[in-house]
């Protein structure tokens, strides 16, 4: 079994359902007493959010950078970045590694292809929704059209994700904003919606809703796992 890496705390919350996925899917695919091999560094995000909202992703570079070698180091056979937003960075953090990058929207536009889905709605921080790092490497490399919310839906969609769910609160009026804003992407025309922001998944799951899901900590954990196996 390969040793999978995990640069993880952004936010703790939704390391926690790496560690717990992948483990889970070691345990099913091996049976007994087995278990994932991990090298987990995670790191204090109160400060990655201030420089996220400065716009200083040079600096935010320079740190998980440092964090990931320091995976790589702890003796990782493969490195994921347990976040979608900060795979704004992840061509510079794959320069930087020799392990291989599990890229989390490569890892999901393959679960969307095999679905035969070619038009989805796009849930995430404003960074994932807005910019192209994400959403273009969905359409160019995969060929999948991706639809976000209105402003106003994109606004609360990420003040919930840091006010909220990166704090560990998850309530039911946010639970049912969310799943308002899922139906408006159905009527707009999306065949299925991505949860692409990994705290999601602590708030919505496919029994709340009859609009497809695909939820990236689920996919991002069964990628490494495969990998590990
Ligand atoms: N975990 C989140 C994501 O998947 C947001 C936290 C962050 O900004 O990294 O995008």
């Amino acid at each position: 079994m390969k040793t999978i890496g995990l640069l993880g705390g952004m936010s703790w919350e939704s390391t926690i359902g790496y560690y717990r996925a992948i483990n889970q899917g070691v345990k099913e695919a091996l049976g007994g007493l087995h278990s994932a091999s991990i090298v987990l560094v995670s790191v204090d995000f109160q400060p990655l959010e201030e420089l996220q909202r400065a716009g200083d992703w040079e600096q935010i570079t320079n740190r998980l950078v440092a964090a990931a070698r320091q995976v790589e180091h702890g003796g990782a056979n493969m490195l994921l970045i347990c976040t979608n937003t900060m795979h704004k960075v992840a061509p510079a953090i794959e320069d930087a590694i020799r392990i291989p990058l599990l890229h989390i929207a490569d890892a999901t536009a393959e679960v969307i292809n095999a679905a035969g889905i070619s038009r989805v709605g796009l849930l995430g921080t404003a960074f994932t929704m807005e910019q192209d790092f994400y959403k273009g490497r969905l359409q160019e490399k995969f060929a999948i059209e991706v639809i976000v919310p209105e402003q106003s839906d994109r606004e609360l969609v990420h003040g919930v994700i840091y006010q909220e769910l990166c704090l560990g609160r998850v309530t039911d009026q946010s639970r049912r904003e969310y799943l308002r804003i899922i139906d408006q992407l159905a009527r707009d025309g999306a065949q299925a919606v991505i949860l692409g922001c990994t705290e999601i998944g602590l708030l919505i799951s496919q029994q709340d809703t009859s609009v497809k899901l695909f939820d990236t900590t689920a996919i991002h954990a069964r990628k490494a796992v495969e990998n590990a196996l």
